[in-house]
């Protein structure tokens, strides 16, 4: 018994000293792995979006580290005695045994800029990133480091107005010259959400500009109207140049639509523009065609309006077709159906209405831009007259020219007709500046023209009187 009890207890004692043997070993093991695994060094990058820092450069910053995973992130901008710490970012490394989760990727971006650092002046500015990966007492901590040095920009460009007498009215044009400083990448006049971009002036000194430019028809006072001019790191000049200022209330009008007014316009439409949606409901549809179908076709004009030639194509005031206007522009009109308020439009041209097919002039010399059907417009015309300036004729029953002729002015263009929205035979006639509609009264207007915009563009818009237009 004694030598049975005792031979377990001789074996057991091997097994012991096995264990104690390989915990030692675990022991050193996990010792040199706690002392020896340290993480990589990080890869570690920043990228500037601009050549300079001015109102609000973006860094972008990728740092990555896939062994243990990062554990730090920091992002610190250095002017002179300015040290200022942008960003500073924590993350729990894996530990050196290889279990656990890790941050092993990151990315993220800075704004650098006078709108979050006001104490950046002019000169050189140095945005640096350092990442931290996991270390070990032995070993100490892997890191890596990447900076980017840009100049920093804080004078926006100069800007002088070199016009007087800028009195445009609501609805209406009016154009501005001034002179900018070279490092002005972007200027014109600003009204609201509309931006009327400016062109060098024709036969000007080198820094002389002009801009064409309106203010919509939905804006009843001038405090959103400005000159700006913008260098390439976003500095700003602004200027304030206008006059006086003409407010052109809005007229209203009620419109009914009957359920015939529906199916006389709504199948037509349909069958011509196959990607409209079908909402199986003759009001329904009527309404997607008044308010979305409308909305596409403008975005079609101001699409357009990108490929205006930068030349005066014309010479004389715009010639008006020999009909009766039964509408006029900047309308704003409420649709009722059986009593029911359904939608409300703004009407943004002038409706004339002729005899049947009558054929209608081209307002003044112009490229053809679009000679097609367009939605509620119907067989469409646009004319690109240069720097923006563009007339679209509308409802047509025949189209006389095509895309890219140079058409005289006066010449016909088309017949009038009803296609689009439209009832009876007329023609949608529409100015429009940079895409927006704007009103024709005042380019029929041989002496508008010749006080607002001929006097003040001098040599560069050499006039000849028209015939018959005043
Ligand atoms: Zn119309």
């Amino acid at each position: 018994m004694t030598e049975l009890l005792g031979t377990p207890k001789k074996r057991g004692g091997g097994i012991w000293k096995l264990l104690l043997a390989l915990v030692i070993l675990v022991g050193l093991g996990a010792g040199a792995v706690v002392s020896f695994r340290a993480g990589d060094a990080p890869t570690v990058s920043v990228v500037a979006d601009k050549a300079a820092v001015g109102k609000a450069t973006v860094f972008t910053v990728n740092a990555a580290e896939p062994k243990r995973g990062l554990t730090s992130v920091k992002v610190v901008l250095t002017q002179g005695a300015l040290s200022k710490e942008l960003e500073a970012k924590a993350y729990l490394a894996q530990p050196p045994w290889g279990l656990g989760p890790k941050t092993t990727t990151e990315s993220f971006q800075v704004t650098v800029g006078k709108a979050n650092v006001p104490e950046l002046r002019e000169g050189d500015v140095t945005v640096q990133v350092l990442a931290e990966g996991a270390g070990t007492w032995l070993k100490g901590t892997p890191k890596a480091e990447a900076q980017v040095t840009l100049p920093v920009r804080l004078t926006p460009p100069t800007l002088d107005v070199r016009s007087e007498q800028i009195y445009p009215a609501q609805g209406g044009c009016e154009v501005v010259i001034y002179a900018v400083g070279p490092s002005s990448v972007r200027d014109g006049v600003q009204a609201g959400a509309w931006f009327f971009p400016g062109y060098p002036l024709p036969g000007g000194a080198p820094d002389e500009r002009f801009a064409l430019f309106a203010v919509p028809y939905d804006m009843g006072d001038d405090s959103q109207v400005k000159l700006v001019a913008a260098d390439d790191v976003d500095n700003v000049a602004e200027a304030a140049f206008v006059d006086r200022f003409t407010p052109r209330p809005f007229a209203t009008d009620t419109i009914r639509v009957s359920k015939q007014v529906m199916e006389k316009v709504v199948p037509k439409i349909l069958s011509r523009v196959p990607s409209f949606e079908d909402r199986g409901d003759l009001v329904k549809n009527y309404v997607a065609i008044n308010s979305e179908m409308r909305k596409a076709n403008n975005q079609v004009l101001v699409e357009l309006s990108k490929r205006s030639r930068p030349e005066f194509m014309w010479n004389a005031p715009f010639v008006q077709m020999n009909a009766k206007a039964v509408s006029s522009f900047a309308d704003r009109r409420t649709y009722y159906h059986e009593d029911q308020k359904i939608d409300q439009q703004d009407h943004l041209g002038f409706d004339l209405a002729s005899t049947k097919r009558a054929p209608i002039p081209a307002s003044n010399r112009g490229v053809v831009v679009l000679a097609g059907y367009l939605g509620i417009y119907g067989n469409t015309v646009v004319l690109d007259h240069g720097y923006g300036l563009m007339s679209l004729y509308g409802h047509l029953s025949e189209i006389s020219v095509k895309e890219g002729d140079v058409v005289e002015r006066a010449q016909t263009i088309g017949r009038t007709g009803a296609t689009g929205l439209a009832l009876g035979d007329h023609l949608h006639f529409t100015m429009l500046l940079h895409g927006l509609p704007v009103t024709p009264l005042e380019w029929w207007d041989g002496h508008w023209i010749q006080d607002r915009i001929a006097k003040k563009l001098g040599p560069a818009l050499p006039l000849v009187s028209g015939e018959g237009t005043e």
